[in-house]
């Protein structure tokens, strides 16, 4: 497609660059342009678009353009010669203006056009104004002068590339961002998640919306049961190490990745902060105990028989590792990295009942570092 009173793309005498009718897919054939010329070179398929929403990057295109008034912020109405399509058929430039569109850069004199379906967003007109534009093999980027990534676009399968008109990561919204945290925190619940950011317990968190509809797939699914135990809300130890809450759960029906079956969890009273350790046999935990004891120079803590902590945290462990596994496709066999993974997240965001303190901040004496959480992949190799 060329753009200009008095060019055609389609008569040999002016170009090289030759779209045969019977060939569908449309292509691009390199060719050198003046830049004054006010030309645009545009694979054929593009201007076939029809969602509104597509933008394509052409890097023979001297002039950004659409069909789309409502996309300009600024417009002024004028003739401005035409544009020939592929097929032959001419359309005109009604006027020029400022394209604003969220996601994109501002597109200054852009060119709006009589009846074009497609978006055309030029590359060597963002060029000048300090953007960068990476093409990989399936997609590409719009770099802002710093370097940081505006927009990310795909290429088709027609070989175009192209945008779809969206805000990307940097600019996540508040919602969003409670969303994508709730999952990085081992699908904590939205409640306690506000609470940790309004009291500022933790590093690391950003800013989070207020609103969440607080439904999500993996935790209707995986947390089962509605009502928790009672929360002890008081403190009946006064430092660390006072007093510990022990048991051991098993055997899983499924084997770990490491052969385990047991889980021996230990909790200490004052901190709440806990430990786990997987075990093949029940006949181990004795050891355990002993290494526990000796690696945290515990001495002779009291271990209650009765009790409701180790068991309300027996059960937000599973459940955590439950949705963690759920919602990622995660095979079931990780289960004990899928526990490892939620104590090593509850010691750091969760708050010990009657305080504003995590169980790492009153074992550590510091509040805990979050903002190198990731949500749990399956996609890693062993
Ligand atoms: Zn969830």
């Amino acid at each position: 497609m060329f753009l200009g009173k008095n060019i055609d793309l389609h008569d040999p005498r002016n170009s090289r660059a030759h779209v045969p009718k019977a060939t569908k897919k449309a292509k691009i054939v390199a060719k050198w342009i003046r830049k004054n010329e006010n030309v645009c070179h545009v694979a054929q398929i593009a201007l076939k678009a029809n969602s509104s929403n597509f933008w394509y990057l052409d890097s023979g295109c001297s002039r950004h353009m659409t069909g789309n008034k409502s996309f300009f912020e600024t417009l002024v109405m004028e003739e401005g010669g035409n544009v020939t399509f592929g097929d032959g058929s001419k359309r005109n430039v009604v006027g020029k203006g400022t394209i604003s569109v969220p996601g994109l850069p501002s597109l200054s004199n852009a060119l709006f056009v009589d009846g074009l379906k497609a978006n055309l967003i030029s590359i060597s007109h963002l060029s000048d104004e300090g953007y960068s534009v990476l093409f990989s093999k399936d997609y590409c980027s719009i770099l802002k002068p710093d370097g940081q990534t505006l927009l990310k676009g795909m290429r088709s399968s027609d070989n175009c590339y192209c945008l779809e008109a969206r805000i990307v990561s940097n600019h996540v919204s508040m919602d969003e961002q409670i969303e994508l945290w709730h999952e990085r925190l081992g699908h904590m619940n939205f409640r306690d998640l506000r609470t940790l950011g309004k009291f500022n317990c933790v590093r690391g968190l950003p800013k989070l919306g207020k609103k969440a509809n607080g439904i999500c797939g993996p935790c209707q699914q995986g947390k089962q049961t509605k009502s928790m135990h009672k929360k002890g809300k008081y403190l009946t130890t006064k430092e660390p190490l006072e007093l510990l809450h022990m048991d051991l759960m098993g055997p899983m029906q499924t084997e770990s990745l490491g052969g385990k079956r047991y889980i021996f969890v230990c909790v200490d009273d004052f901190s709440r902060f806990t430990w786990t350790y997987f075990l093949r046999e029940k006949s181990e935990t004795f050891d355990k105990f002993k290494m526990l004891c000796i690696s945290h120079e515990f001495s002779a803590p009291r271990t209650p028989q009765q009790n409701g902590v180790v068991e309300r945290k027996n059960r937000v462990l599973q459940e955590m590792a439950r949705v963690m596994l759920l919602s990622n496709n995660v095979p079931r066999n990780l289960w004990a990295e899928a526990i490892n993974t939620a104590c090593y997240i509850g010691n750091r965001v969760f708050l010990r009942p009657g305080t504003r303190n995590t169980s790492y901040e009153l074992w550590k004496g510091k509040r805990p570092n979050v903002s190198y959480f990731h949500t749990l992949e399956a996609n890693a190799t062993f």
